[in-house]
């Protein structure tokens, strides 16, 4: 009566591996991107036309003394969004507000909405 005892110890090995296997492959989506390289996009405001660039949390991490920009190494940066119509960037400020138009196409953006909400209150 040897053989039942093998194979409950061959299902606990198989069952262990199985466990292994899902932990490391499990989670679809999560092992994309390391949390360092995630993106965030930047605008430049020193010159008249606005200069786009992307950095990554390790990159800003490499700014010390605050984000530069990286075409003209203006200081004179702020926190942006990609448009959805020409991609270009434009800033956001504060609580995420945006301008009503994109600053580069007048493509209406989403985050028009919240502004217009705020400036009915005194009717
Ligand atoms: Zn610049
Ligand atoms: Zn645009």
């Amino acid at each position: 009566m040897k053989q039942p005892a093998i194979i409950s110890i061959l299902v606990m090995v198989l069952a262990g591996a199985g466990v292994v296997y899902f932990m490391t492959t499990g989670t679809p989506g999560t092992q994309s991107k390391h949390p360092l390289d995630m993106e965030s996009q930047w605008i430049c405001l020193a010159e008249n036309e606005p200069h786009d660039f992307i950095l990554t949390i390790r990159e800003i991490s490499q700014f010390p003394d605050g984000v530069t920009c990286t075409v003209c190494s203006s200081a004179e940066v702020s926190r942006a969004f990609p448009c959805t119509n020409c991609d270009r960037h434009y800033p956001i400020g504060r609580y995420n507000a945006s301008p009503a138009n994109c600053m580069h196409c007048g493509f209406r953006l989403d985050g028009a909405d919240i502004s217009v909400f705020h400036g009915s209150e005194g009717h």
